[in-house]
């Protein structure tokens, strides 16, 4: 191997020889903006340092995982201790039901809930659940919204995928997607056709209720409220996927938000991930009691899990849920989110470049496009070339953004005013720069 003064490189080009890609998960590879992915050395608060020793202020926190940032000191301390009680036992333990305890205290709409081990495994368990509960084979996801991998979701998913410039993967039978049914995001026409045309025979809609995986666009409420009500209308259900959202944009997850503005609004099954876990493996789904009952060892529904519920896992996800849950942690995240936001809209516009942004909580996005988008087709009119060139100027001065123009950008507690000021002022270069 040639060394090179640049050590990213180099490990890439090894990583590359043993790993497909060099990655783990596609993203990381860059390929969407080119260049060399950073190699991460270590993690703390609002930084991670690469192989270079360069520090990064990092907007992405594992996708969405380290909303305290990274190494909260309670959090690491709660990790060590139970590191010495065990690993994983495959039995049940206490801090099991706390967690099931407290994500339900958080979310209403749950009477139950299990623990799984990714936001995939969740998604793909909740499609089986809905599908074994109301006996029907028919699901329903909109074009850009991703819900992990799952054979029968990898249908014109976004993340990733988008890059790839294909609508599904390689290896998944037709057979398998006959019976997906992929709709336009917030297009109440589309919906209501497709009810009209199938509704006795859907299972389920399944939705994120603000897209992550297509940057960062807002289900409307009133598509919101339209897929309540067809739903329950024909016997489907409502199935809200909140990885990415769910204790991350408020305290009581997308759900509480759009519950202030539909009466009485609830899904009637939810899957979550992210942060939960607290950057452990770790995701669930929960919903109605009578549709969680459907699983086995209580129902006909199979679903199971070596690691589920694992011991760490867990004791990382209580506490740091224990930790959000102080008052005015969300207001406080979105006051700041929306600081990065606005501060990035003045810099563009001061430069004279279309530039929308929204956010929520600790989540948020930004468009190279002079209104914000309302679903996938818009997203990606966004011009590639400027967005990279943005990337890379941005990573350049150490600020790490995702790097693709469909991902959302995550903001921590751990960010400081110190580190907006000084992301603002990379932006005000690099904008100059377009
Ligand atoms: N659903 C949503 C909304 C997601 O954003 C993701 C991952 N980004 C998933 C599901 C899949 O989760 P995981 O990567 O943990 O399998």
């Amino acid at each position: 191997m040639t060394h090179t003064t640049d050590l990213n490189q180099d490990l890439l080009a090894r990583a590359k020889r043993v790993i497909p890609g060099g990655v783990n998960s596609p993203v990381r590879a860059f390929n969407a903006v080119g260049g060399v992915p950073r190699f991460v050395e270590r993690a703390q608060g609002a930084y991670f340092w690469d192989k270079n020793g360069q520090r990064f202020t990092d907007y992405i926190g594992s996708w969405g995982p380290m909303i305290l940032g990274h190494g909260h000191p309670q959090v690491v301390a709660t990790v060590h201790a139970a590191v010495d009680e065990g690993f994983s036992y495959g039995a049940p333990t206490e801090r099991e039901v706390a967690l099931a305890e407290k994500i339900l205290a958080l979310m209403p709409s749950m009477d139950m809930v299990r623990l799984v081990s990714s936001g995939t495994e969740a998604g793909m368990s909740a499609l089986r659940l809905a599908r074994g509960f109301t006996g029907r084979n028919k699901i329903v996801k909109f074009n850009g919204c991703y819900h992990g991998h799952a054979d029968a979701l990898l249908v014109k998913a976004g993340s990733g995928l988008a890059t790839f410039g294909s609508s599904s993967s390689a290896g998944v039978p037709a057979d398998v997607v006959k019976d997906t049914i992929v709709l336009e995001y917030n297009d109440v026409a589309q919906l209501e056709e497709a009810f009209a045309k199938m509704g006795s025979e859907i299972a389920c809609v399944i939705m994120e209720p603000i897209a992550g995986n297509m940057n960062f666009v807002r289900a409307s409420v009133e598509f919101t409220r339209r897929i309540r009500e067809l739903t329950q209308e024909h016997g489907a259900l409502m199935i809200y996927d909140e990885v990415m959202t769910g204790f991350r944009v408020a305290l009581g997850s997308a759900q509480s938000l759009y519950a202030q503005q539909i009466e009485g609004f609830q899904p009637d099954i939810t899957v979550m991930g992210k942060v939960i876990g607290g950057g452990m493996p770790l995701a669930a789904f929960g919903g109605r009691r009578e549709i969680m009952e459907k699983l086995s060892p209580l129902g006909g529904v199979y679903q199971a899990g070596t690691l589920s519920g694992n011991p760490i896992a867990t004791a990382c996800g209580l506490k740091t849920l224990e930790l959000i849950s102080a008052p005015g942690f969300h207001a406080e995240l979105h006051l700041k989110t929306g600081q990065l936001m606005q501060g990035l809209k003045a810099e563009a516009d001061a430069a004279g470049i279309p530039f929308s942004v929204d956010w929520q909580g600790g989540l948020f996005g930004f468009f190279f496009l002079p209104e914000l988008p309302t679903h996938y087709p818009q997203v990606m009119t966004t011009d590639q070339a400027r967005f990279n060139k943005f990337f890379h100027g941005m990573l350049q001065q150490g600020e790490y953004f995702a790097p693709a123009l469909y991902e959302a950008g995550f903001m921590s507690a751990a960010h400081s005013q110190d580190d907006i000021d000084r992301t603002l002022e990379a932006a005000r270069a690099v904008f100059k720069t377009l």
